[in-house]
């Protein structure tokens, strides 16, 4: 354990978006530095700057190289840890900005989805027991071989928590655009309510599931390492959401959120043989070509033939397509469909575990709103249906109604 009191923060795109956000974040460094505070900060990219550079990519051409993506994304956190760190020498404060590679955050190589294997904590202590508060470039690592990869949308939340794991405090605060973890997306259910706190397990369901909020690998590793997150808006001092063992809980609900995922495309293989081996065949070959396979549903066989449907996300579903297409021709099957237009819609909650007729009650409601189910998952927490994404939104404001709103009432 270290002697020093260490804060880890990690500030969203939204709220270093503007040189004046950038100001106001330094003055909120800049109070933690006063309470004796050792402040490690972590900051993504300003305001869209990702989506800038992945459009102006895109213009050049459809398939960019992995490396020269990672190369060009990690450019964004470069500049707002720069800025961050003149900002808070504005104010009097000592900091000094790194870079992923600087830091020594190791990942493995799969660029734009690649996962933190280390980190070097060493440069970090030396800069904090110099009294300089540190600013890391978030989502960012570099590989074994010196290349700089990216970690996934949205993974400068992850860069944050493996920060505090390293660092062995409990501390880290997420700083967004909203006060909190919401039962919902606020930018889809008009009045969701703030939860005050929500159990790792829950949390990882719901940003695994859709809600952008966290990224899911930043709530695996608090889970793992016991880090308590506190999600709260950089925008004011209110208190936020603390994500917690569910042990810690003071309340626990039926379904404490809502969400969905519109990322995902459906791919359904008709007719193929029902025999052992074939549904390995295939997701094997998927594992191999590093395709990432959400839901899987096989339907019960009939004259020796199934169909097995799967959800992958839409910028895998070229590479998936082919590598179903190839299986069809080996095994005879009929044929290979694909649906880009779906959601996959959930609700998640601790609850669950020890209620009755949940699955009833959803499926009611979605049929009560004519909104046909393609495909439905569970787990012990939480239940998910593909539906058309043209009903996402009415599917996600119907079961906020039953399950959240009307149990307010
Ligand atoms: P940041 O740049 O700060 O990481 P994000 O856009 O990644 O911000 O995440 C914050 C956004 O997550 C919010 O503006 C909100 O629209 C969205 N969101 C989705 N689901 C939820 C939820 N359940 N609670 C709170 N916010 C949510
Ligand atoms: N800038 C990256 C993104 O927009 C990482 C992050 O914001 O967490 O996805
Ligand atoms: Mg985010």
């Amino acid at each position: 354990m270290l002697d020093l009191k260490i804060m880890v923060q990690k500030y969203g795109g939204t709220s270093v978006g503007t040189a004046d956000r950038i100001k106001a974040v330094a003055e909120r460094i800049k109070r933690y530095t006063e309470k004796g505070f050792s402040v490690v900060v972590v900051v993504s990219a300003m305001g869209k700057t990702t989506d800038e550079l992945i459009a102006l990519a895109s213009q050049l051409t459809r398939n960019p190289s992995g490396r020269e993506m990672d190369m060009l994304l990690s450019t964004g956190e470069q500049v707002s840890i720069s800025l961050l760190a003149m900002a808070l020498h504005e104010i009097g404060i000592d900091a000094i900005s790194y870079t992923g590679s600087q830091i020594r955050v190791l990942t493995d190589g799969n660029f734009s989805r690649a996962k933190i294997e280390s980190i070097s904590t060493d440069r970090i202590v030396k800069s904090l027991r110099e009294k300089k508060v540190v600013i890391v470039a978030g989502f960012q690592g570099v590989d074994d071989e010196e290349n700089i990869t990216t970690l996934g949308r949205g993974g400068s939340d992850t860069s944050a928590v493996a920060l505090a794991a390293v660092l062995g405090t409990r501390d880290c605060e997420i700083y967004t655009d909203v006060n909190g973890v919401y039962t919902a997306d606020p930018r889809i259910i008009a009045q969701p309510a703030k939860l005050k706190e929500i159990s790792y397990d829950e949390m990882l369901e719901l940003a695994r599931l859709g809600a952008a909020v966290l990224h899911s690998r930043s709530v695996e590793f608090a889970k793992k390492y016991n880090v308590r997150l506190h999600v709260r808006s950089s925008f004011n001092y209110e208190e936020g959401t603390i994500v917690m063992p569910k042990e810690e809980m003071m309340e626990k609900f039926v379904i404490s959120g809502v969400t969905a995922k519109r990322d995902e495309a459906k791919i359904t293989i008709r007719d193929i043989p029902d025999k052992p081996g074939i549904a390995a065949r295939l997701f094997t070959l998927m594992g191999e070509n590093r395709v990432y396979v959400n839901m899987i549903v096989q339907s019960t066989g009939k004259d020796n033939r199934a169909s097995i449907s799967l959800t992958v996300l839409k910028s895998d579903l070229d590479k998936a397509l082919k590598l179903c297409e190839t299986m069809r021709k080996d095994l005879g099957a009929s044929s290979v469909e694909s649906k880009v237009d779906i959601a996959i819609v959930s609700a998640v909650g601790v609850g669950m575990l020890s209620s009755y007729g949940v699955a009833g009650k959803i499926f009611q409601v979605l049929s009560e709103h004519n909104v046909n189910i393609e495909m439905i998952s569970t787990s012990e927490i939480g239940i998910s249906c593909v539906i058309d994404d043209m009903y996402a939104e009415l599917a996600q404001k119907a079961l906020h109604k039953i399950f959240i709103e009307s149990e307010q009432k």
